[in-house]
């Protein structure tokens, strides 16, 4: 078996175990965010365009402004993602997925393994957030679909596969 395969399934199977032993934890993934930087309504907002519903909160800050892991995270996948301009995924505890986009510059690497607070990159306006003011599109998925979180409405079924960030981000943020 080839090294970085062996290194990949490794990480993985430790990632997966962190998923089960690792406490999640939240880190404001935009550093000096406040809540006047999001809004409350932000997350499953309709219509939203091709999405249909936002299954993100946007966090604007000034282009440039670090975007850090919001907990530990194994990096799947850091590049160019269509709508989502530059994007960072990782995998973290509790079996959730992280998604950074519209970032300006990525910092982060596929196969890094993030502190919560560890730079992922900056804020910016690449993808479908061209010409608009600088923003973080943040997304929790759950890689555990949780169906007590699914509602009526436009893609509500598809809310299983999402956590709502707003919570946890007005717990972190000063008012
Ligand atoms: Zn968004």
């Amino acid at each position: 078996m080839k090294r970085w395969l062996r290194r990949g399934l490794v990480l993985v199977l430790l990632v997966a175990l962190a998923g089960m032993l690792v406490p999640t934890s939240f880190t404001v993934p935009v550093r000096g965010a406040d809540r006047r930087s999001y809004d409350q309504r932000s997350y499953w907002y309709h219509p939203w365009g091709r999405s249909v519903t936002h299954k993100g909160v946007d966090i604007f800050a000034r282009a440039g402004t670090p975007v850090v892991s919001a907990d530990h995270g194994l990096v799947l996948f850091a590049g160019e993602n269509g709508r989502g301009g530059n994007v960072v995924l990782a995998l973290g505890p509790g079996w959730r997925l992280h998604y950074y986009a519209h970032l300006r510059e990525i910092i982060a690497a596929p196969g890094d393994l993030l502190a919560p607070g560890e730079a992922v990159g900056t804020v910016g306006s690449t993808g479908n957030a061209a010409g608009k003011p600088a923003h973080l599109h943040y997304t929790i998925g759950t890689m555990l679909p949780r169906p007590w979180l699914a509602r009526s409405g436009p893609h509500g079924w598809r809310r299983m596969w999402y956590l709502d960030p707003t919570p946890l981000l007005n717990a972190a943020c000063a008012p």
